[in-house]
C-alpha cells in the first residue's frame, strides 16, 4: 500500500522550507515530506535577495507585512544565534535627497513610530558624520536592520527539518495536483518517469509559480504572478567599507519597490540594487532571457496590461536604466557621489514573483488560498525572508484551525 503522507509540503524557498521545519516541531510523530524541483535549497528568490533583514519600516500598520516583518527581526535573529549563522546588525539609513523626499521621510518617520521601531530622524550634518560617503539632506536611522545569508538559514531550517524525521525529495517538480480525497501530488519529470505521493494535507509555497499551482488544484482565483526582475551590480573590493550601513533612498509611496540602494552583504562585498524591470521568463536569470509560455500567460492576463499601464512611465525610465549603465548610476549618485559608471560590476538579477490581481493591483500583503486539504502561500513579498519563521508558524495555525473544523465535523456528522 502506497505510503500516506500527514503533511506534503512544496517549495524549497525559505517560506516552504521554515513551514516543513516548524510543522515537523509541533507534530514529532507525523509524517511530512517537502519538495523541491531544484536538486537545492534556495534556487530562486530566497538565494537572488539582498540578504537584509528588514525592521519593518515601510508598511501598514496592521497589514499582515508590518506583523510579520516584526515578529521575523527577533525570530530570524534568534535562530541565527541559535545555529551560529553570522548576523551584522549594520543598521539602516534612508536617506532624502530633494525637498520632496524630505517630506516623505516626515511621513515615514511617523509610519515607523506606529508600526513602534526604534527609528531617530537625523539632520544634513549628523548624516556626514554617520557616512562621511553619502550625502543628503537629512535620514531615518533605524538600528535593528541586519544582514545574513537566506540560503544559509534555509540549509539549517532544512537540516533542523530532517533531524526532527522529515523527508525532502529535491528535482522533483510537481506537474499535478487534485483532492481524491486525500492530496495527491504527481511529478511527470519525463512520461515513463511519472511518481505520485499522497498527503492528508498539503502546504504550497512555490514562488514564481504560485498561480500555476492553485490553477492544477483547481482553486479559483483572481490574481497571477508577474515576475519582476531585480538587477544588481557589485562595487569593486577597495569599496567595501564605503558604507557602514544600508543606505537606501526615501521610497516613492506610488511605487512597489524601494528603490535601489547601497547593501552591505554579509560576505564583505557592497551591492548596489535591485531595481525593477519587467521579467520576460520567471526563473530566467539572464538579462535577455525570454519563456514564449510565460510570456503567453502575462499577455493573456488583462491585469498585466492595467498594472504595465498605470506603471507605463516608470516602466519605460528602469528599462531604459536596465541598459544604460549611466542611468542606473545616477541612481545612486544621488546619494554616493563617488561611485563611478566602471565600478559597477556585474552582479546576478533577482526575480519577484509579484501577485497581480485581473483589475491592475499590485498585491502589497501576503495572499493565501485554501482548498478542503490544501494551502497555499500565492503572495509572499519582500520582506518574506525575515518573515518567514512568523509566516511558516501563521500556517502551521491555519492548519490546526483546518484540521480542528474537519474534526467537529465529523463528530457531528458521527
Ligand atoms: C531581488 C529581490 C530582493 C529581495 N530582498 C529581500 C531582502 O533583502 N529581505 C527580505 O526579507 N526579502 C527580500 N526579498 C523577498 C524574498 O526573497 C522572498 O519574498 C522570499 O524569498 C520568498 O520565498 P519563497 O519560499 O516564497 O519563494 P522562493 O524562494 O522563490 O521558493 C519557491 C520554491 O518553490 C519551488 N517550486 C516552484 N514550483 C515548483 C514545482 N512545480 N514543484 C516543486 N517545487 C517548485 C521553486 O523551485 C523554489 O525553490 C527579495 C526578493 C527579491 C526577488
Amino acid at each position: 500500500m502506497e505510503k500516506v503522507y500527514d503533511y506534503i509540503v512544496v517549495g524549497g524557498g525559505i517560506v516552504g522550507v521554515s513551514t516543513a521545519w516548524q510543522l515537523q516541531l509541533r507534530n514529532p510523530d507525523k509524517s511530512i515530506l517537502l519538495l523541491e524541483k531544484e536538486q537545492g535549497f534556495s534556487c530562486h528568490q530566497t538565494g537572488h535577495n539582498s540578504g537584509v533583514i528588514h525592521a519593518g519600516v515601510y508598511y501598514a500598520p496592521g497589514s499582515l507585512k508590518a506583523e510579520f516583518c516584526k515578529a521575523g527581526v527577533a525570530a530570524t535573529t534568534n535562530f541565527c544565534a541559535e545555529h551560529d549563522i553570522p548576523v551584522e546588525n549594520c543598521g539602516k539609513l534612508l536617506v532624502a535627497t530633494s525637498p520632496l523626499e524630505v517630506e516623505r521621510m516626515h511621513a515615514l518617520y511617523q509610519r515607523c513610530q506606529k508600526n513602534g521601531l526604534d527609528v531617530e530622524l537625523i539632520d544634513q550634518e549628523e548624516l556626514k558624520v554617520r557616512e562621511p560617503n553619502i550625502v543628503g539632506l537629512g535620514a531615518i536611522a533605524v538600528s535593528t536592520t541586519s544582514i545574513v545569508s537566506y540560503r544559509q538559514v534555509t540549509e539549517k531550517m532544512a537540516q533542523v527539518f530532517v533531524e526532527a524525521g522529515g523527508e525532502v525529495a529535491l528535482g522533483t517538480e510537481v506537474t499535478g495536483l487534485y483532492e481524491s480525497p486525500q492530496c495527491v501530488v504527481v511529478s511527470a519529470q519525463k512520461k515513463d518517469q511519472v511518481v505520485s505521493y499522497d498527503g492528508k494535507f498539503l502546504v504550497v509555497c512555490s514562488g514564481l509559480m504560485a498561480d500555476r499551482m492553485t490553477k492544477m488544484m483547481g482553486i479559483e482565483t483572481d490574481f497571477q504572478i508577474v515576475p519582476y526582475r531585480g538587477e544588481y551590480y557589485r562595487l569593486p573590493k577597495k569599496y567595501n567599507n564605503i558604507v557602514n550601513h544600508l543606505i537606501y533612498p526615501i521610497p516613492d509611496p506610488d511605487l512597489p519597490f524601494l528603490g535601489v540602494h547601497l547593501t552591505r552583504m554579509i560576505d564583505g562585498s557592497v551591492t548596489v540594487g535591485p531595481n525593477a524591470v519587467q521579467g520576460w521568463k520567471r526563473e530566467g536569470y539572464g538579462k535577455i532571457n525570454f519563456s514564449l509560455r510565460d510570456v503567453l500567460d502575462m499577455l493573456s492576463f488583462p491585469g498585466f496590461w492595467k498594472v504595465s499601464a498605470k506603471h507605463l512611465k516608470t516602466g519605460l525610465i528602469e528599462t531604459k536604466n536596465s541598459w544604460w549603465k549611466a542611468g542606473y548610476l545616477k541612481l545612486v549618485n544621488k546619494y554616493c557621489p563617488q561611485i563611478k559608471v566602471e565600478d559597477l560590476e556585474p552582479y546576478p538579477a533577482g526575480i519577484r514573483a509579484q501577485a497581480v490581481l485581473k483589475d491592475g493591483t499590485l498585491v502589497h500583503d501576503f495572499l493565501f488560498a485554501e482548498s478542503k486539504r490544501s494551502l497555499h502561500v500565492c503572495n509572499a513579498p519582500s520582506p518574506a525572508a525575515t518573515s518567514a519563521i512568523p509566516i511558516g508558524g501563521y500556517i502551521c495555525d491555519k492548519i490546526e484551525q483546518k484540521q480542528e473544523v474537519k474534526r467537529s465535523e465529523v463528530a457531528q456528522v458521527a
